[in-house]
């Protein structure tokens, strides 16, 4: 299985998915997430390489600070997320920082992280079955 690589923008922040390409990338509409404009990677924490300096990232938390936001302090790119909870392995990285060629082919879904908390395209799916059953 091939890898997929990305950086920030400066190269501080360098991270590999070792588990290659998933299935999906998330587009979440929270605060949050629109507001940085990512295209989260979901995976486990044990597929994920992060290179970079410690310092080199910005942590942020809000609402119910199950995880935290990290910032390339240099360029300003929101690059992962991690759980605070430290025996969780869900993590997810901005696939806005893998080169756009090598993610073209994938998938993107929807989530409806403001409010109800379920993928978009999923919810659409339900109602067609449901109508061609009526
Ligand atoms: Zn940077």
């Amino acid at each position: 299985m091939s890898t997929l690589a990305g950086s920030c923008h400066c190269g501080a922040v360098k991270f590999t998915v070792k588990s290659g390409k998933p299935e999906w990338l998330t587009s979440c509409n929270c605060s949050a997430c629109q507001r940085f404009g990512a295209l989260w990677l979901h995976e486990d924490a044990s597929s994920i390489e992060i290179e970079a300096d410690p310092d080199a990232t910005l942590a942020y938390m809000w609402g119910d600070n199950s995880l935290t936001f990290h910032t390339c302090k240099i360029c300003g790119c929101t690059t992962h997320w991690l759980p605070v909870d430290e025996t969780s392995t869900r993590m997810a990285i901005n696939a806005r920082m893998i080169p756009k060629e090598d993610i073209a082919d994938i998938r993107v879904r929807h989530l409806d992280g403001a409010d109800t908390w379920q993928y978009l395209t999923t919810k659409r799916r339900a109602l067609t079955k449901f109508e061609s059953v009526a």
